[in-house]
C-alpha cells in the first residue's frame, strides 16, 4: 500500500520502541513468560486504541491504517506471542464492543481497553470442539435481568491475564446460527474460573488457559448486539482477527527476510557469500514472494471489506496464504541460517514454534480450504453427525 505521511508517522512511533518492547524476548520464550513491561510501553504509544472511536479513548483510525501499523509491529517486534496478544486484546474485546456494543458497555469497558488496562480475550473453542462453532454446547439461560452461564472453554489467549471475556454461548439450539449470543464478562464473575498457563509449542509469552463457567451470572446488558446475533458478531471479529494478527506476521516475515539477505551477503563459504550460489539466493527470492503476496492480499481485502464488499473467499484465502508463507519462510530463514538458524539463540526455531499456531487458530488450514471449495460450489456440506 501506499501510505500517507500520518500513517508512516504512526508506524515509525511503534517501531521506535521495537527495540525495548522485544528485549530479553528469546529468554521470555524460554520460561513462557509475559512482559508485562512490552505491554506498558505499547500502551503508552495508544496502539490499542488505534481503531476505536475517540469518544472511547481510541485514536480513530482507519481498518487499513490498522493493519498498516500492526506491520510495523510485527517488523520491529521479536516477541512474537507478545505481538499476537495486543491483536487479540484489540480484536477480541475492543472490535465487537466497538460494533455492536451498546452505549453503556462502550462508555464502562472501551477506554480500559485502549489505555490496555482493561485486557480482553474471547471464548469460543471447547474441549469438545472447535472448528465446529456451531455445535458448542456452552450455555446462557435468561434469568431475570440476567443471564447464567455454564460450560468449558479451551485455547483462551490472554485467559490468564484478561480483565473481560467475551463469551460466546448457546441460548438457541444446536446449530442454529441465530442460536448463539455474545456476552462481555468480567474475569472476576463468581463461578467463573481459568485453569492454570498452558504449556504450548509457540507463542509462549502469550498466556492460554482453559475456563469454566459453573452459573456464571451476567447481566443481560452485558450482551453484545443482541440476544441470538452471536453469530454475526463472531463473523465480524473473526475478518478482523485474521487481517489484524496475520498482518503482524507480515510484518515479522519483513524481519526475517531482511536478516536473511544480510547474512547471506556476508556469510562466506568456498570463497564466496552464500547469497551469490543460485539455489540458497532461490530460498530467499521465495520468501520475497511470500511476503509480498500476504502483503498484498491482506491489504487489498481490507479495503475491499472497508467499502462494504463480500470478502467471505478473500478472507480465507488470505489466512490461507499468509499462514502458511508464514511457516515456509520460518523453515527457510533456519536453512539459510545453518547450524545457528538451529539453535535457540538466533530465535529462528521460535518462529518457525511460532508460526505453526497460525494454521490453526482462526479457523484451520483445513476448515479454510472447506470454506473456499464451499464458496466455490464444489463442497458438499459435512452430515452432522448425531450429538
Ligand atoms: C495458539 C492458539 C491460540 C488460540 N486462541 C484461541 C482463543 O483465544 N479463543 C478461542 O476460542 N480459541 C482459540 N484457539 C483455538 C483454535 O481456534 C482451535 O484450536 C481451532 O479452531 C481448531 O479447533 P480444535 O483444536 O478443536 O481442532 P478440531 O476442530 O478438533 O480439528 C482437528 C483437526 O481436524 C481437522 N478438521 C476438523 N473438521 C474438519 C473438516 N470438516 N474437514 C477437514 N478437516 C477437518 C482440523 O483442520 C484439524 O486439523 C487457539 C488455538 C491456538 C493453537
Amino acid at each position: 500500500m501506499r501510505a500517507t505521511e500520518q500513517q508512516r508517522e504512526l508506524r515509525a512511533g511503534i517501531q521506535a520502541i521495537g527495540p525495548a518492547i522485544e528485549a530479553g524476548h528469546i529468554a521470555r520464550d524460554h520460561s513462557g513468560t509475559f512482559s508485562e513491561t512490552g505491554w506498558k510501553l505499547l500502551a503508552e504509544t495508544g496502539l490499542f486504541g488505534l481503531p476505536f472511536d475517540e469518544e472511547s479513548g481510541g485514536l480513530g483510525q482507519d481498518l487499513v491504517t490498522t493493519l498498516y501499523v500492526l506491520e510495523g509491529l510485527g517488523e520491529s517486534c521479536r516477541d512474537g506471542g507478545l505481538n499476537f496478544s495486543v491483536s487479540t486484546h484489540m480484536v477480541s474485546a475492543g472490535v465487537p464492543l466497538q460494533r455492536f456494543g451498546s452505549a453503556g458497555l462502550k462508555a464502562r469497558y472501551l477506554p480500559g481497553i485502549c489505555a490496555g488496562t482493561t485486557i480482553g480475550a474471547h471464548a469460543i473453542t471447547e474441549p469438545e470442539g472447535g472448528s465446529d462453532i456451531m455445535r458448542m454446547r456452552t450455555t446462557a439461560v435468561a434469568d431475570g435481568d440476567d443471564f447464567i452461564l455454564n460450560g468449558t472453554k479451551a485455547f483462551v489467549s490472554n485467559g490468564p491475564i484478561a480483565d473481560v471475556i467475551v463469551v460466546y454461548a448457546r441460548t438457541g439450539k444446536p446449530e442454529n446460527p441465530a442460536g448463539l449470543t455474545a456476552f462481555l464478562v468480567e474475569t472476576d464473575s463468581p463461578g467463573l474460573t481459568r485453569g492454570n498457563p498452558i504449556e504450548k509449542m509457540g507463542l509462549r509469552t502469550s498466556p492460554l488457559c482453559e475456563l469454566f463457567l459453573d452459573d456464571v451470572r451476567v447481566p443481560r446488558r452485558n450482551v453484545i448486539g443482541s440476544v441470538g446475533a452471536g453469530f454475526l458478531v463472531l463473523d465480524h471479529v473473526m475478518k478482523r482477527e485474521i487481517l489484524c494478527s496475520f498482518v503482524i506476521n507480515v510484518g515479522e516475515m519483513r524481519n526475517r527476510l531482511e536478516r536473511c539477505v544480510e547474512y547471506a551477503r556476508t556469510r562466506t563459504q568456498f570463497g564466496a557469500h552464500i547469497g551469490s550460489y543460485q539455489s540458497l539466493a532461490n530460498k530467499i527470492v521465495e520468501m520475497k514472494i511470500d511476503v509480498e503476496t500476504s502483503a498484498k492480499w491482506i491489504f487489498d481485502t481490507a479495503e475491499k471489506l472497508a467499502e462494504g464488499e463480500d470478502v467471505s473467499i478473500d478472507i480465507a484465502i488470505t489466512k490461507l496464504i499468509t499462514s502458511e508463507a508464514n511457516v515456509r519462510t520460518a523453515l527457510s530463514a533456519i536453512q539459510v541460517f545453518g547450524g545457528y538458524g538451529y539453535t535457540a539463540e538466533y530465535g529462528l526455531e521460535k518462529e518457525l514454534r511460532n508460526a505453526v499456531a497460525g494454521t490453526i487458530y482462526s479457523g484451520t488450514t483445513e476448515i479454510q480450504k472447506q470454506r473456499i471449495s464451499t464458496l466455490i460450489g464444489l463442497h458438499r456440506a459435512v452430515k452432522p453427525t448425531k450429538a
